[in-house]
């Protein structure tokens, strides 16, 4: 990615890279002077090829051009979640051992104290306003740096998965991983040195660094480069945008929100949604009010991105699309890994150029998610329907077995998301003395009138019975991480109980 990113700063250098909230412009030559700056600090920090360079700090300007430094130098770029506590944050030093960390000035007494125990000694700062020590060192730095051509099965990153279904795991990226996903999302999307994405994800995960970031470079475009999520920034800046990339999340808070018209969308050429389900319901809703068909694609940390729907042709709602061009997906059988015929649902394989290369220091787990035969196993359920649209029925750890019968939690909240006055479902299994697991609805209600007697009786008619929630509870928010992703974990044991 770093090779593009130069090419394009050394072709274009005046062309906009990023767009800040005041709309004042960095362009790709100022960029990449930025990032020389950077590399040399990251370099006189006694960074060498192959080294960790670890980050926890917020969405910054620099905070983006020290992961394209860290290409630069062929370091290995590791972001960690801002929402990560010192105590967490802990973990991920002691696994990753990098030479370097950069953290924010606020936690210097709690870094302090952990890296000192940790025997780290190279530590910088970044506020949220860009300043700190690793601001002024880089002032201080020339802005010139001679690089070299990478060998593209180097580590570019280790990137720690979400943690949603257990402890995160670092996944292994290479240059290689990265630059030919970038250039396939590229083709697919249609993304070209006019388009100005609107980037409100953040840079510690997948999405937001590798999706948005390195497809944003690979076709020499343009980001508005806001801080975090703020539902009015997006309006207020979608006149300046070509393209939208958000978790589903962005999309219900947009259609809440009277600013939002067909007006301000008409002019967009592309929204895309990932990292977590879209229902149905919202891809409609936001159809009808915009005449825009959400794209929605299916990746994670391992993989980047496997599926997407189509940039021309049918952009099915609650489905993830089509394999990308390279990308192979098959369905297996959970158990003996073997091929399931069409139609069935399974647990989904993808193989490419896209799959990383195992998980850092966890050679036992990679063994086991990755078969002899190169295929990754995704842990997520899905099927594949007769035109080859690849449907993500739930994730094998939330699968719910209820008297000997599997029931898959998307295929309920589909149907819980299409009742009147329920704004968002999520159904997860609960310890049953008699079945096993029982199937329990989480709802968040539109309309407060809305009670268990009444859900459970609209959908009677509506799905087999042994599919049916034996309880609905009702909560304010669902609880989700900073993906937009539900807890599942967390509600299982919220409800553990419930038919004890
Ligand atoms: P962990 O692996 O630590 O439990 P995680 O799987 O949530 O966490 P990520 O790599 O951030 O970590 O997320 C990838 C997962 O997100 C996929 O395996 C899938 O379950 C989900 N996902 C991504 N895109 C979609 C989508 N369009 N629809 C449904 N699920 C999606
Ligand atoms: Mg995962």
């Amino acid at each position: 990615m770093f090779s593009r990113f130069r090419e394009h700063a050394e072709t274009a250098p005046d062309a906009p890279f990023l767009i800040r909230p005041d709309l004042s412009v960095l362009s790709y030559g100022a960029a990449l002077a930025r990032t020389a700056q950077l590399a040399n600090l990251l370099q006189a920090q006694g960074v060498r090829p192959g080294d960790r360079v670890a980050i926890q700090v917020e969405k910054t300007t620099d905070a983006l051009l020290t992961y394209l430094a860290a290409l630069a130098i062929e370091a290995v770029f590791l972001p960690l979640n801002t929402a990560y506590t010192p105590e967490e944050v802990r973990f991920f030093l002691a696994d990753a051992e990098p030479a370097l960390f950069i953290h924010r000035p606020e936690d210097e007494a709690a870094m302090a104290d952990l890296c000192g125990a940790l025997g780290l000694a190279s530590r910088l700062t970044l506020d949220a306003a860009g300043r700190g020590t690793l601001a002024e060192g880089a002032d201080a730095q020339p802005a010139s740096l001679s690089f070299g051509e990478p060998a593209p099965d180097g580590l570019a990153a280790i990137l720690y998965t979400s943690g949603t279904t257990g402890r995160s795991k670092g996944a292994m990226l290479t240059r290689g991983n990265l630059a030919s996903n970038a250039a396939v999302l590229v083709e697919e999307w249609r993304f070209t040195a006019q388009d100005v994405l609107l980037h409100a994800l953040p840079i510690f995960h997948t999405h937001g660094l590798f999706v948005a970031t390195n497809v944003t470079i690979a076709a020499g475009g343009a980001m508005i480069f806001l801080p975090r999520f703020d539902v009015a920034e997006l309006i207020r800046l979608m006149p300046r945008a070509s393209v939208l990339m958000g978790v589903p999340t962005f999309y219900t808070r947009l259609l809440g929100e009277p600013a939002f018209t067909r007006a301000l969308a008409a002019p967009m050429r592309l929204f895309v949604s990932g990292s977590a389900p879209l229902s149905a319901e919202t891809h409609k809703a936001f159809q009808a009010l915009t005449g825009h068909a959400i794209l929605e694609r299916y990746g994670m940390t391992e993989t980047n991105m496997n599926t997407s729907n189509p940039y021309t042709g049918a952009r099915v709602p609650g489905s993830v699309g089509r394999p990308l061009p390279g990308v192979e997906l098959r369905i297996a059988d959970p158990a003996t890994g073997a091929s399931l015929p069409q139609g069935e649902v399974g647990v989904i394989e993808v193989r490419g150029p896209n799959v990383f290369r195992g998980y850092w220091r966890l050679p036992e787990k990679t063994a086991e998610e990755l078969r002899p035969d190169g295929f990754f196993i995704t842990g997520d359920l899905g099927r594949v329907d007769e035109r080859g649209y690849v449907s993500i029925v739930g994730r094998a750890k939330d699968l719910i077995i209820c008297g000997g019968f599997n029931v898959y939690p998307a295929e309920v909240e589909a149907v819980l998301d299409a009742l009147p006055g329920v704004a968002e479902s999520a159904v997860i299994g609960v310890p049953h003395a008699d079945m096993g697991e029982g199937v329990v609805a989480v709802l968040k209600a539109s309309d407060p009138a809305l009670d268990e007697p009444a859900v459970l009786a609209a959908l009677a008619g509506r799905l087999a019975r042994f599919k049916q929630p034996r309880r609905v509870v009702f909560v304010p928010d669902l609880p989700r991480n900073a993906m937009g992703k539900v807890q599942k974990n967390q509600l299982r044991d919220t409800y553990a109980g419930l038919f004890a």
